[in-house]
């Protein structure tokens, strides 16, 4: 299939793409194609205008200050998982870019452009919700920070205007003893999550995080509370509670989340 004609933009600058997508009615932002392509082409969508932003020099770069990193919004999959980029997450953000989709996909597809695109099966999403992330955006009304647990608001939508885009995605730098768990369950490597656990272990608790369980991630407070000691009846119980999930799925999200804790119980602890 193909997609409908569109006009296609290229700025060279954040600013020139803001007043683009505020003057085009039906205008699109278009990063690594990854998601919205095969959409266009299976004519879910057909935008008038894509406004192109890998020539924007500015957005593939990450700067870094204190305790925080802010990842420019054309940062691909491929560049985290190469660690092209700085990694302060002691190797989290590097495996989880290493297990979407194949590499093609991943050289192209980008950070921000994941967080958009808000698929809740994805590994962005939930990842960066997990650490806290926050997103910068520009529109010609100005800038905002969001944090990306705000920034998700359901199947495929966010707290984003019509015309802003995402400019960068801040991580802050993991404490040096905190340990991560990360698993994916998915059919074959390459496919989008059945389900994606997160967990994180500091000194003061466990922090538990899902993705492909509903519509956008969710922290599990029940089951952080039995995260000791993960042992598989304990955890049905409460990724039931915190899910709603029963029967097959229930059992999913509870091996995944076993899984992911007990990697985050063995993992060494190293400076980052
Ligand atoms: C076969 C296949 C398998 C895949 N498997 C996985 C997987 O296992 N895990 C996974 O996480 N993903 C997977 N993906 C999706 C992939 O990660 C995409 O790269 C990602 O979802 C979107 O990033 P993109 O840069 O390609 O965005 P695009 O496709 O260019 O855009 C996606 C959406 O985000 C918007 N957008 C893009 N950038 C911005 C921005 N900076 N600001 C505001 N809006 C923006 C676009 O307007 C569009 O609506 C897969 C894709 C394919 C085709």
């Amino acid at each position: 299939m193909k997609p409908a004609d569109f006009t296609y933009h290229r700025p060279s600058t954040a600013e020139q793409a803001a007043s683009l997508l505020a003057e085009l009615s039906d205008a699109k932002v278009l990063a690594g194609g990854q998601s919205l392509l095969p959409i266009m082409n299976m004519r879910l969508a057909s935008p008038e205008h894509l406004v192109d932003l890998t020539a924007i020099r500015g957005l593939r770069t990450f700067t870094e200050a204190d305790d925080q990193i802010r990842y420019g919004a054309t940062t691909t999959h491929m560049m985290l998982e190469e660690q092209l980029v700085p990694d302060r997450t002691n190797g989290l953000l590097p495996r989880a870019a290493s297990g979407i989709g194949y590499r093609a996909i991943r050289n192209r597809g980008t950070l921000a452009g994941s967080l958009a695109h808000a698929d809740s099966s994805a590994e962005w999403p939930t990842i960066m919700a997990a650490v806290d992330a926050a997103v910068h955006t520009l529109s010609v009304r100005g800038t905002r920070r969001i944090p990306v647990r705000d920034l998700l608001r359901g199947f495929f939508t966010t707290a984003l205007d019509e015309d802003e885009f995402i400019t960068g995605v801040e991580v802050t730098r993991f404490a040096p003893e905190t340990r991560w768990g990360l698993y994916k369950m998915a059919r074959k490597p390459g496919e989008f999550a059945e389900s994606l656990a997160v967990a994180l272990l500091r000194p003061d608790g466990a922090e538990l995080w899902l993705g492909a369980a509903r519509d956008v991630p969710i922290r599990l407070p029940n089951t952080e509370a039995v995260a000791e000691s993960p042992e598989l009846p304990d955890l049905l119980d409460a990724v039931g509670a915190d899910t709603g999930s029963e029967g097959h799925q229930r059992q999913l999200h509870a091996v995944s989340v076993q899984r992911a804790l007990n990697a985050a119980h063995h993992q060494e602890v190293t400076r980052v």
